[in-house]
């Protein structure tokens, strides 16, 4: 019989953390999960979940009273565009993640844990391979020169280097991926931390058939959507390889803001017209480039954009119903 592994998963309260914990789960591990809050839609699965503030040294080393073999480090001060672009959460977005890769990536090495994964994000990508809608550059090898066009994505690249020295001087066994735009069910979908796909959702399912909605920008900045069982799916194939990274976890199915209202609004069956409006938008195109995972893992995500989005907006609508 194999032995149960131990497993950390920071930001087990977040979106992706609860289904992690989830899918850690479903195969066999004792999980310890770490949060300043609780999941808000009960997706809570861990042995032990604690609320814990991690940006103290002193609560990310009582989480290891027992011998831990992975950690997941999810936590992060994340938001949508409207928290991460307009300047104002820069101070705190910085100091607070990289406060919590400091001591996560120091308490793991004293521990001795076999495997850190530390979740980048495509935000890192230089901002200049970014301008043109129809083309964006997001291969892993384009990092450098680094100029990403937020303070949260020179977070991100700080920390991947700081995951990667530790491996280098310490052996610290590390995997990174840099995930692109993760959407799906029991994620945030109001409050102005919500991303793309889940606003869009929201407002189509609170629109009127023949309503309006607002769309920030002129519509034709482009994107990649990946939903949150590949995601999953694809960290856990990360972790039981050998490659350390970092790779990118994204669709490589590429959909103007435009077109994604009008997809959202074809699953809803609705009939709604764009409102464009000035507002933060980030990079004019971005893609993931999936050459190296499917290299590295011999896998890529594979599930059709609409499909995603039907499960996401079926959701979201229960839950827009359930406020009204
Ligand atoms: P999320 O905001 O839902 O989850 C992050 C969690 O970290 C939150 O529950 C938050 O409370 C927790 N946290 C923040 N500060 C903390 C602290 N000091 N101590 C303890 N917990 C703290 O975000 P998510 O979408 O689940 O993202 C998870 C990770 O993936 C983040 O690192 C994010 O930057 C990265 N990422 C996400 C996406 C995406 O599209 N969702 C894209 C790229 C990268």
């Amino acid at each position: 019989m194999s032995k149960i592994k131990n497993a950390i998963v920071c930001g087990a309260g977040g979106f992706i953390g609860g289904h992690l914990v989830k899918k850690l789960k479903e195969e066999g591990y004792w999980v310890r999960g770490i949060d300043l809050k609780r999941n808000e839609y009960g997706n809570e699965h861990a042995d032990d979940f604690i609320i814990g503030d991690l940006r103290d040294p002193v609560v990310c080393e009582n989480l290891f009273d027992r011998n831990i073999e992975e950690v997941y480090q999810l936590a992060a001060d994340m938001g949508g565009a409207g928290y991460i672009f307009t300047g104002e959460h820069d101070a705190q977005v910085m100091h607070n993640s990289a406060t919590i890769n400091l001591n996560m990536a120091e308490s793991s090495r004293k521990h001795g844990v076999n495997k850190i994964f530390y979740s980048s994000s495509a935000c890192m990508y230089p901002a200049y391979n970014q301008e043109d809608p129809d083309n964006p550059q997001c291969s892993e090898d384009s990092a450098y020169p680094a100029a990403p066009d937020s303070e949260y994505g020179w977070e991100k690249l700080f920390s991947e280097r700081l995951y990667l020295s530790y491996n280098r001087n310490y052996g610290l066994n590390v995997r990174i991926a840099r995930f692109h735009n993760i959407f799906g069910p029991l994620g945030t979908w109001d409050g102005g931390k919500e991303k793309a796909p889940a606003a869009i959702c929201r407002k189509v399912a609170q629109a009127k058939d023949g309503g309006e909605i607002e769309v920030w920008g002129d519509g034709k900045q482009t994107r990649s959507f990946l939903y949150i069982d590949e995601c999953v799916d694809g960290v856990r194939r990360l972790m039981k390889s050998e490659f350390t990274g970092p790779v990118n976890i994204g669709s490589d199915e590429m959909i103007s803001i435009n077109d994604l209202v009008k997809m959202v609004a074809g699953v809803a069956a609705k009939k709604i017209t764009i409102k464009n409006i000035p507002g933060p938008t980030g990079v004019r195109g971005r893609n993931s480039d999936n050459q190296l995972i499917y290299e590295k893992l011999g896998w890529k995500p594979s599930l059709p954009l609409v499909d995603g989005i039907s499960r996401t907006y079926s959701w979201i609508k229960s839950q827009v119903d359930l406020s009204r």
